[in-house]
């Protein structure tokens, strides 16, 4: 299992605008970044790219996430998987944590769970 600190310390570390520009190409628009989405058919770029906020989002198709959520879904990288790519590109080793098949079912869920919390925020700051 990965402690939980090692992947902010990662998510900090780590410049999405890096990760998602290997992929797709991006193009400075306001202070994001927008590019043509990778998860769905478009001709006109409604993918954008938050570089302080460190998160995608896509207003076409609705995709978003962090650094991991686009390796997982672009690369279909497994959770620990995407970690450890990240953490090879800035030099990090992964700290492992007694590995086991239902800590890691607990550890994604808590991350998505985070994430449907942080949306929800989002929401409701927008709305
Ligand atoms: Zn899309």
């Amino acid at each position: 299992m990965i402690p939980r600190t090692f992947i902010d310390d990662l998510l900090n570390r780590v410049d999405i605008v890096d990760v998602i520009s290997k992929s797709v190409t991006l193009k400075k628009s306001g202070s994001n970044l927008q590019g043509l989405c990778p998860f769905h058919q478009e001709k006109s770029p409604s993918f954008s790219v938050s570089e302080t906020k460190q998160f995608y989002h896509c207003f076409g198709c609705g995709a978003h996430g962090s650094a991991i959520n686009f390796l997982m879904e672009y690369a279909g990288l497994s959770f620990v998987d995407a970690i450890e790519d990240l953490a090879s590109t800035i030099g990090l080793s992964v700290p492992k944590e007694a590995p086991s098949a239902v800590g890691m079912a607990i550890q994604e869920q808590a991350v998505a769970l985070t994430e449907l919390l942080q949306k929800a925020t989002n929401w409701y700051q927008e709305s």
